[in-house]
């Protein structure tokens, strides 16, 4: 999993003192493709399988919200085991259709500035700290990795609600 073929994402651990920096940008990105769709349509799955563009939202901001207290377990203890984070099931734990876009945009902005903020104070020794993640399966990890894989995340799924709100930009 170092290249995705979908978004053209290529992993680079490199680039991870970088991510704070590119999640944030990212997240402005995906805020300004969500207030150019109108509220039905941003509710409106355009397949049944297939999220809708709020509701991509409500789970980007949960992973960088889950991400963040991955990285404070990893600092404080030696190579924490992450259970998934249950992404489909929180679809209706937290009925992500039935939020309002404007508190989603806003959790979004702050959960990529306090996912930022924990990535800004880790020190040089810390990116190479190990955690066990659990996607796609449990694999030991080092915390550059995670940092660059939630860039990825962000990428990703900015991608996947462009091609939803404005198909032509595709
Ligand atoms: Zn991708």
């Amino acid at each position: 999993m170092d290249h995705c073929a979908e978004c053209g994402f290529t992993y680079d651990p490199a680039e991870a003192p970088a991510a704070g920096r590119a999640i944030r940008d990212g997240v402005v990105e995906v805020a300004a493709v969500l207030r150019r769709g109108a509220v039905d349509d941003l509710r409106t799955r355009r397949r049944p399988e297939v999220w809708s563009p709020l509701e991509y939202a409500c789970h980007l901001r949960d992973v960088l919200l889950v991400q963040r207290e991955r990285v404070l377990a990893a600092r404080r203890t030696e190579r924490p085991v992450f259970e998934p984070m249950g992404r489909d099931e929180r679809v209706d734990h937290e009925g992500y259709a039935e939020q309002d876009p404007d508190d989603v945009l806003r959790q979004l902005g702050d959960a990529a500035g306090m996912f930022g903020n924990v990535l800004a104070r880790l020190g040089a020794g810390d990116w190479e700290r190990h955690l066990v993640y659990p996607y796609p399966g449990p694999t030991p990890r080092t915390l550059a990795w995670m940092a660059v894989h939630t860039v990825h995340e962000v990428v990703h799924h900015l991608r996947d609600i462009r091609l939803q709100v404005e198909p032509a930009a595709g």
